[in-house]
């Protein structure tokens, strides 16, 4: 039972309570309020002729004087009022002119006066006695429900998405074509002996759109959909995780055709006795139960199971084996042409200026995922928002892929002059050694305006995406990233702080030149240290030395002396063409952003000629 119902139950109890309060007390004060007097004045009163009647309730006796006000008198119990008025000295002659009622009680009167004091303790015990009970019934139901999936049909009518909301990803989407196929004319298979294939799963980075296709797959094959996060099998009790597997089973089958659908499987599905946490744990259990259910399903049964993770590396094998997850279906990072698709995809329903050029858009944003697209293209609305645009300009998408890219700007940053100087021709060098060399990618945009760490920055992109890098490029990149640093040398005869960050980034891209890629002339083509890699992660998780000492100082000598070749590079383009990096610094200065039109036309004045490292 949710808090907000209790509370709502206890409230209205309460006001119940309080209500039958009122009432009762306002039945004991309804009217005048009668004055009390003693018995010895009801007697004087009687002997002065100004009573008109008495009335006599238990022991309360109430008198309508002569000019009509009520007084009330006590007696005592034992004795009937004729006798104690006699007492007073007053005469029955006198009695007998006062009319005189002897009254029942009044049920009001008797029960709310006996009563309700035994009765109100009795009502707030009993009720708090069925308070507790209800509390704890509930409970006890929730603990057997704990077996049960909180698995979730997804309509797939309402806010149906379909392939066609799923840019890109072609091959993927062919895979599962037949998958839908599959749930549509399952017969025409059944009856050539095929059997349905028993489970997808779909492969690929984060935010690549794998949650979005299996919906997709839902919208097409228009057959119930039921949806679980892996994580939700085993969330808060120990112990549930199978039987909440077997009850998701169960549900998709009593529905089929149908499609399950298993959310980030690796959070159960990961390899079996790999020592962590133990070998006989819940997660394992659960896993256990969810192959027993995949072989579980007899040749007919058609229910699709789809599953999805960015972590196939490690996904325990049984569940890859035929009969199991046997199609895997590969979502990767979009290229090009796909993200220009998934740009459009989310620019649809956004107030778009009609000049914006999605192919420039795409061109700044390699390595964007599916999501991080969505994001930049909703990034880019709010940008618009915040100055009271109407529509959505070309520019605020640009500068919605750096906000991503690098964080936000953050022009409250004041520069001193001198820091400003610095960084325009820090800026300056790296633009315009890119702009020299025939193998670095053109430069997008170069600006000194601070954003998230970096004082400043030079965008460079490739036109296309790039699978392969070749050695000549590496070293295009290397003169580039220390264009900043020998700049500062030569203009200041000093170096700042600021060229740090380029520092760390050359030693680690010449590094990996000389013991991954064997790109160095002195060792040729050989690799030095055993790297592990999370394939979809991209990160190495480990780094085991294969060589001697002896090796590794010769691989450091390797490394110096691919820097100083791509420094003394550097230093000798801007050496050479002083002129040219003064002119972008001075610009830089004026107008703190350079977009690539402005800094192409700039360049073209001084007619380089694109030389090699
Ligand atoms: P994941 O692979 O991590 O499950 P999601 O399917 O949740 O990624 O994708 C997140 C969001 O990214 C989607 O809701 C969608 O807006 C966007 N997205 C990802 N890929 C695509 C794509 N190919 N086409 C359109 N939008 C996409
Ligand atoms: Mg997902
Ligand atoms: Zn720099």
């Amino acid at each position: 039972m949710k808090s907000s119902k209790i509370i709502k139950n206890l409230f209205v109890t309460i006001l119940v309570f309080i209500s039958v309060i009122l009432l009762f007390s306002s039945v004991y004060t309804a009217g005048e309020q009668p004055q009390i007097i003693s018995l010895s004045e009801l007697a004087q009163k009687i002997q002065a002729d100004e009573v008109r009647s008495l009335t006599v309730e238990e022991n309360t006796v109430t008198a309508t004087l002569s000019d009509d006000s009520i007084t009330e008198t006590h007696k005592e119990a034992e004795t009937s009022l004729t006798e104690t008025l006699g007492q007073f000295g007053v005469s029955s002659e006198q009695l007998s002119q006062i009319a005189i009622t002897v009254q029942e009680p009044s049920g009001w009167k008797f029960w709310s006066g006996i009563l309700l004091p035994t009765l109100i303790p009795i009502l707030v015990i009993g009720f708090l006695f069925w308070f507790m009970f209800r509390q704890a019934r509930s409970g006890a139901s929730q603990a057997l429900s704990f077996g049960k999936s909180n698995i979730r049909l997804f309509a797939p009518f309402k806010d149906r998405i379909t392939f066609a909301d799923v840019a890109g990803a072609t091959e993927a989407k062919q895979e599962l074509v037949e998958v839908v196929d599959f749930l549509k004319n399952s017969k025409k298979y059944l009856d050539l002996g095929a059997q349905i294939p028993r489970g997808v799963l779909l492969l690929g980075p984060p935010g690549t759109g794998k949650t979005l296709l299996a919906r997709a797959v839902a919208g097409e094959a228009q057959v119930p959909y039921f949806h679980i996060s892996a994580s939700e099998f085993v969330e808060m009790f120990v112990g549930v995780g199978a039987s909440r597997t077997r009850d998701a089973f169960q549900t998709a089958k009593k529905a089929a055709p149908s499609i399950l659908f298993i959310d980030e499987i690796d959070a159960i599905g990961r390899e079996r006795g790999a020592g962590l946490g133990g070998g006989h744990d819940e997660r394992e259990q659960t896993l256990n139960q969810i192959l027993v259910e995949m072989d579980g399903f007899d040749k007919e049964a058609q229910v699709v199971v789809l599953a999805a993770t960015n972590r196939p590396d490690i996904l325990d094998p049984a569940l890859l084996r035929p009969g199991r997850f046997d199609r895997r279906v590969i979502l990767d990072l979009p290229d090009l042409k796909d993200r220009e698709a998934i740009l459009k995809i989310h620019g649809r329903n956004k107030k778009l200026a009609k000049d914006i050029d999605y192919t420039r858009i795409a061109q700044r944003t390699p390595g964007f995922s599916g999501a991080d697209l969505a994001n930049l293209m909703n990034e880019g609305a709010i940008l618009a928002a915040r100055k009271n645009k109407k529509v959505v300009a070309q520019d605020d998408l640009y500068e919605a892929v750096e906000k991503v890219i690098l964080g936000p700007e953050r022009r409250s940053r004041v520069f001193g002059k001198k820091e400003k100087e610095i960084t325009a021709y820090h800026e300056a060098g790296h633009a315009l050694v890119a702009a020299s060399l025939k193998d670095a990618d053109p430069v997008h945009k170069v600006s000194i305006i601070a954003r998230g760490q970096a004082g400043g920055y030079t965008l460079k992109l490739p036109i296309e995406d790039r699978y392969l890098k070749t050695r000549k490029q590496f070293l295009a990149d290397l003169a580039v990233t220390f264009g900043g640093y020998a700049t500062e040398e030569i203009m200041f005869k000093d170096i700042s702080t600021g060229a740090s960050n380029d520092l760390s980034v050359a030693s680690e891209i010449t590094r990996k030149m000389v013991s991954k890629y064997g790109m160095s002339e002195k060792f040729g083509p050989i690799t030095f240290g055993k790297t592990q890699e999370l394939i979809f992660l991209g990160r190495e998780i480990s780094n085991e030395k294969n060589y001697s000492e002896s090796v590794a100082a010769e691989i450091d000598k390797e490394v110096s002396s691919i820097i100083e070749k791509a420094y003394n590079a550097a230093k000798k383009i801007i050496t050479k063409r002083k002129s040219a990096l003064e002119a972008i610094a001075k610009e830089l200065m004026k107008k703190e952003t350079l977009e690539r039109d402005d800094f192409d036309a700039l360049i073209k004045q001084f007619k380089f000629k694109l030389i090699e490292v």
